[in-house]
C-alpha cells in the first residue's frame, strides 16, 4: 500500500480532497503546492499508517520505511541538500496533522536533523553562526520535550538564568557563544534527568519524532479534546515531515499566523500577527509580543510588516485572494519569511466565532464566493446558540478595571480564578468562574471548557486562548497588559493597583476586550440584519417546521421573534402556581367530593382562561397545542411541618387534615405514578374545565377579534387507547358545548404525548382516538431506559465518560432505542390515520442531532425551547441539505 505522499516544487500526490488520508494539513500541503504557491518540500506518512501502529501494537507497516527514504531522497535533491550531511545538510521539521484540526494538541518538532557535526553544515551554509545555535538550542527543546517527555521547564529554567546572568530580556539578545554553551548545557540536562543521551543520529531523530506525533494521537489531551468536540479515535493523524525554511536568520526573517478575515467579528479584512527574526510557534506562544502584519492595526508602538517588509507584505496579500478564492472559505495560514522569501506552511479554515460565521457567510453569497445552500451549511447549528446569548446592557452603569483585546465575543460574569482545576472544581459545584492565566496551553482546556470566560495577560489575537475560547464559544480577553498575575498570591492587579483575589467577581466583555469589576447586568440580542438574512434562506431550505414549548406570553412573544412557527406543548401546571391561585388549588385537591372540586375548578377557570387568550394572542394564525394538567396533584401541596401549618391558617384548615391529605397522596414512585390522564380519568372535572378554558378562550378571540386559532388539545401520558377514547369523548362534549353557547365555528384538534413505549407499540390503535401525536422524549426516554432523570446524575455521567453510552440521552436523542420507538409510533400512526400530524416536544427538539433524526423519520415538527428555536430551524435545513 501507498503509505507516503510527496509534495513539492508545485508538484504533489496528494490533492486537498485527500484530508481524510493525509490529514487536513498534508492535505492542504499539497493542495498549496499544487497551485503554485511557495511550499517548502516534504511529505506526508497517511493516517492509514496512524491506525495501522495501533492495530498491530504499535508496529510500522513494514513498507514505510522504504517509502520514507524514498520521499526523503526526492526531498534532498529538489533542496540540494543531504539529510545528516556534515556540509550541507537538510533539516526538517516532523508535524502532525488529523482530519480536523485540533488546535495545540499535538507538538511539532522544528530543525530536526541537528547534531554536533551537521551544526558545522549549518554554519557554513548560513554564514551565521548565532542562527545555527539558536535553531540546535531550539530544536534540543523541542525535541526533549515532546519526543523525550521531558518537563519543558528544565530546559526553559536554563535558558532563563542564562538570559538573567547576561542582563537580557529577549531570547534575540543572546549571542552565538551563549546559546553554543546552552546547548551543551542542555544536553547534559537530558541526560541527567533521562538518564540517557540526546539522539545524535538524524535518522534516530526523525523515527523518533514520527513516533511521538503517532504517540500523541493517544495522549490524554488528544483524548480530551477529541471526547469534547465528537472526534472519533479511528481517524488516526497523520505526520508531515518538511524541510525546513527559517524565520530566525535574522531581521530579514519573519514568522507570523493570520486569518483573511477577522474571526471575531467576521469582518472582511485581513487580520494577522507576525514577529522578526523569529521560528515556529513564537507568534502563538505569546513569549514576544507580535508585531502587526497590516499598519492599520497597530497601535503604533511596533512595526508593521506592511512597513518593515513590504515587498513580502504585498505577496503575502495576494496568496492570501488566492487562497480564499480556491477554498471559497475564510482561511487562518501560517506562514515564514526566510531571507525576504516568502513560504506557506499552512492553510485551513479558519476557526470562527458564530457571528463572524455568519458575517462570512452573509458577505461571500454577496460576493459570488458561494451560493445560499452553501451559506446555510457554514454555520454549525451548535454554534448558533452563541449569538442567542446575552451581552451586556449597554444602560447598565460599569467600573473598567483594564483592557485586553476581544479575542471571542460573549458577555459573562463570574468569580475569579488562577488554575484550570480550580475552574473545573467550581463548575463542579455549580459555580461561574473566569479563568484568569498569564498564558493558556494545552493542559489548560478542561479549565477553559469549565469557565464562563478566559482573561488571559499575555498573547495576541491568534494566541493559544484566543483560538481555543473561538472554537469553543467561549468569551476571551486576550492579551490583557493592564493586569499583573500572582499565582502565589491566588491574585491580580490592575494597574491603578486594584487587587481582585481569587473569588472576587469580574466580568469580561469578549466583544470589547474590557474587564470590569463585579457583575455587570446583560440584555438579549437583537437578530437583525445578517442573521436575519440567513435564517430567511434557512428557512427556504427546510421541510420540518419549528414550534416551541411555551407557557406564557412572555415566552410566546421570544420565540416568535426566533421564528418558531406555533407552540408544541403548553404546560398548563405552571399555570397552578401563581400565589393568586395555588390557593383555589389546594382547595380542589383538599375538597373531599365532585362538588368541592367543581367549587374550586370554578375559580380558576376565568384565570386559565386569561392564560389561553393571552397565549393565543401572542401566536396570532399559528397553530397551539396545550397540555392538560400532567403532574401528579402533590406537587401543589407543601411538604414541609411549617408551611403545612401555614398554610392551613391561610385556608382556615386544620393542620391534621391538610397532613392527612399530604401523606394520603404520597408516591413511591411519582414519575410513574397518579398522573397524566390517570389525573384526568379518575377527576375528569378538572381536564373539562381546562378544555372549557382552552374552548371558551379561542371562542372569544375568534368571536370578539376575528381571530384565526385551531387549539390543539392534548392528554399526556396515555398508554393504552381506551384511556385515550374516554378522555377525547369528555373533551368533545365539553368542547362542542362551549362552541355551542358561543355560536362560533372551531376547528379544534384531541391528540395525545407518545412518552410511554407501550403507546409506542400501540399507535395503530392510539391513532384512532388522535388527531396528532407530539413524541414526549423526555419521558419517553426515561421509560425506555427505565431510568429517572432526577437520579440519573448518580450514574450517567459515568456511563458517558466510560463509552457505556455515546451521549447524555436527555440531551441527545438515543435513536437506536428511544427513537427506534418513534419511528415505530410515526408508521403505526400513520399507517391508522395517513392524516396524523406528527411532533416532537422533548428537550431533543432543540439539539441539532436529534432533529436531524426528526427530519429523516419525516416528523411534521419538532418543538423546543424558545432560544433553541433558531438552532433548530438551522439543523432542520441541514437535515434537508
Ligand atoms: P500546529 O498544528 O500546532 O499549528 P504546525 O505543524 O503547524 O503545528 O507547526 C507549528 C509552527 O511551526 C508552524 O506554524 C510554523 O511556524 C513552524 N513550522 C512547521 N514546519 C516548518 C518548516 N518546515 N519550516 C519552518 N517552520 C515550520
Ligand atoms: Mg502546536
Ligand atoms: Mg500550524
Amino acid at each position: 500500500a501507498k503509505y507516503v505522499y510527496f509534495f513539492g516544487e508545485g508538484k504533489a500526490e496528494g490533492r486537498g480532497d485527500m484530508k481524510n488520508l493525509l490529514g487536513g494539513k498534508g492535505a492542504n500541503l499539497a493542495d498549496m503546492t499544487s497551485i503554485g504557491l511557495p511550499v517548502p518540500p516534504g511529505f506526508t506518512l497517511t493516517t492509514e499508517v496512524c491506525t495501522e501502529f495501533y492495530k498491530n501494537n504499535r508496529q510500522y507497516p513494514s513498507e514505510l520505511k522504504g517509502q520514507v527514504e524514498e520521499a526523503l531522497a526526492q526531498v534532498e535533491s529538489l533542496m540540494n541538500k543531504k539529510f545528516g550531511d556534515a556540509q550541507n545538510p537538510l533539516l526538517v521539521s516532523v508535524r502532525s496533522g488529523a482530519r480536523a484540526s485540533m488546535p495545540g494538541m499535538m507538538d511539532t518538532v522544528l530543525n530536526l536533523g541537528l547534531n554536533d557535526d551537521t551544526i558545522q553544515g549549518v554554519i557554513a551554509q548560513s554564514g551565521d553562526k548565532r542562527f545555527a545555535y539558536d535553531s540546535y538550542r531550539r530544536f534540543i527543546q523541542m525535541y526533549a520535550n515532546v519526543v523525550m517527555g521531558m518537563k519543558g521547564e528544565l530546559l526553559e529554567d536554563i535558558l532563563e538564568e542564562m538570559k538573567e546572568e547576561k542582563g537580557v530580556h529577549e531570547d534575540t539578545e543572546l549571542s552565538a557563544e551563549d546559546l553554543k554553551k546552552l546547548v551543551a548545557l542542555f544536553k547534559d540536562k537530558v541526560k541527567e534527568t533521562l538518564g540517557r543521551d540526546f539522539p545524535n543520529d538524524p535518522h534516530e531523530q526523525l523515527w523518533g519524532a514520527i513516533g511521538a506525533v503517532f504517540g500523541s494521537w493517544m495522549n490524554q489531551r488528544a483524548i480530551t479534546y477529541r471526547k469534547l468536540n465528537n472526534i472519533p479515535a479511528e481517524w488516526g493523524t497523520a505526520v508531515n515531515v518538511q524541510s525546513m525554511v527559517f524565520g530566525n536568520m535574522g531581521d530579514d526573517c519573519a514568522t507570523g499566523v493570520a486569518f483573511t478575515r477577522n474571526p471575531s467579528t467576521g469582518e472582511h479584512v485581513f487580520y494577522g500577527e507576525f514577529l522578526v527574526n523569529a521560528q515556529g510557534e513564537d507568534v502563538v506562544a505569546g513569549t514576544r509580543t507580535p508585531q502587526p502584519i497590516k499598519k492599520s492595526q497597530g497601535d503604533g508602538t511596533l512595526p508593521s510588516m506592511e512597513e518593515v517588509m513590504p515587498e513580502s507584505y504585498a505577496q503575502l496579500m495576494k496568496i492570501q485572494q488566492t487562497l480564499e478564492t480556491h477554498y471559497q472559505d475564510m482561511q487562518d495560514i501560517e506562514f515564514t519569511i526566510e531571507k525576504g522569501k516568502l513560504y506557506m506552511l499552512q492553510t485551513r479554515n479558519g476557526k470562527r466565532t458564530a457571528g463572524a460565521a455568519v458575517k462570512i457567510a452573509v458577505d461571500m453569497v454577496q460576493e459570488g464566493l458561494i451560493d445560499e445552500k452553501i451559506a446555510v451549511l457554514r454555520v454549525e447549528p451548535t454554534q448558533l446558540d452563541q449569538l442567542l446569548h446575552p451581552s451586556l446592557d449597554p444602560k447598565a452603569p460599569r467600573t473598567v478595571v483594564a483592557k485586553g483585546l476581544p479575542a471571542s465575543p460573549g458577555a459573562v460574569n463570574g468569580e475569579v480564578v488562577f488554575s484550570a482545576d480550580d475552574a473545573e472544581e467550581a463548575a463542579r459545584i455549580g459555580l461561574k468562574v473566569i479563568l484568569v492565566r498569564i498564558e493558556t496551553s494545552p493542559e489548560d482546556i478542561h479549565g477553559m471548557h469549565a469557565a464562563q470566560g478566559i482573561l488571559t495577560a499575555r498573547g495576541g489575537m491568534t494566541s493559544h486562548a484566543a483560538v481555543v475560547a473561538r472554537g469553543m464559544g467561549k468569551c476571551c480577553v486576550a492579551g490583557c497588559g493592564d493586569i499583573k498575575i500572582d499565582y502565589a498570591k491566588q491574585q491580580f492587579t490592575t494597574r491603578d493597583g486594584k487587587v481582585f483575589k481569587k473569588g472576587d467577581v469580574i466580568t469580561l466583555d469578549g466583544a470589547t476586550g474590557e474587564v470590569m469589576q463585579g457583575a455587570v447586568p446583560t440584555v438579549t440580542p437583537q437578530l437583525t440584519g445578517d442573521f436575519a438574512r440567513l435564517m430567511k434562506w434557512v428557512d427556504k431550505f427546510r421541510r420540518l417546521r419549528v414550534r416551541t414549548n411555551a407557557d406564557t406570553p412572555q415566552d410566546s412573544k421570544v420565540a416568535r421573534e426566533f421564528g418558531a412557527e406555533g407552540i408544541g406543548l403548553c404546560r398548563t401546571e405552571h399555570m397552578f402556581f401563581d400565589a393568586e391561585r395555588i390557593m383555589a388549588v389546594r382547595e380542589m385537591i383538599l375538597a373531599d367530593d365532585v362538588d368541592g372540586r367543581r367549587k374550586a375548578l370554578a375559580k380558576i377557570l376565568p384565570m386559565q382562561k386569561g392564560d389561553f387568550k393571552g397565549i393565543f394572542r401572542e401566536m396570532k394564525g399559528l397553530p397551539v397545542t396545550i397540555r392538560l394538567l400532567d403532574p401528579p396533584l402533590h406537587e401543589f401541596l407543601p411538604q414541609k411541618d411549617e408551611e403545612i401549618e401555614e398554610i392551613s391558617q391561610v385556608m382556615g384548615v386544620h393542620a391534621a387534615t391538610l397532613k392527612a391529605k399530604v401523606e394520603s397522596l404520597h408516591e413511591f414512585n411519582p414519575m410513574l405514578g397518579h398522573r397524566g390522564c390517570r389525573l384526568g380519568i379518575t377527576y375528569p372535572e378538572i381536564y373539562d374545565m381546562q378544555v372549557q378554558a382552552i374552548m371558551e378562550a379561542a371562542c372569544e378571540l375568534i368571536k370578539e377579534e376575528g381571530f384565526e386559532i385551531v387549539p390543539e388539545i392534548m392528554i399526556p401520558l396515555v398508554g393504552h387507547v381506551k384511556e385515550l377514547e374516554i378522555m377525547r369523548a369528555n373533551a368533545v362534549r365539553v368542547a362542542d358545548e362551549v362552541i355551542e353557547r358561543y355560536g362560533v365555528a372551531v376547528t379544534y384538534l384531541i391528540g395525545t404525548m407518545i412518552e410511554l413505549p407501550r403507546a409506542a407499540l400501540t399507535a395503530d390503535e392510539v391513532a384512532t382516538q388522535a388527531d396528532f401525536f407530539s413524541f414526549g422524549t423526555n419521558d419517553l426516554t426515561q421509560t425506555t431506559f427505565g431510568l429517572s432523570r432526577d437520579d440519573a446524575g448518580k450514574f450517567l455521567p459515568f456511563y458517558v465518560e466510560k463509552d457505556i453510552l455515546p451521549n447524555d440521552p436527555f440531551v441527545t436523542l438515543d435513536q437506536k432505542g428511544v427513537g427506534e420507538l418513534v419511528r415505530m409510533g410515526c408508521e403505526k400512526g400513520r399507517s391508522a390515520r395517513p392524516d396524523i400530524k406528527l411532533g416532537i416536544c422533548g428537550e431533543h427538539g432543540g439539539d441539532p442531532q436529534s432533529v436531524t433524526f426528526c427530519h429523516d423519520i419525516g416528523l411534521d415538527y419538532v418543538s423546543c425551547s424558545p432560544y433553541r428555536v433558531p438552532v433548530a430551524r438551522l439543523a432542520a435545513a441541514h437535515a434537508a441539505l
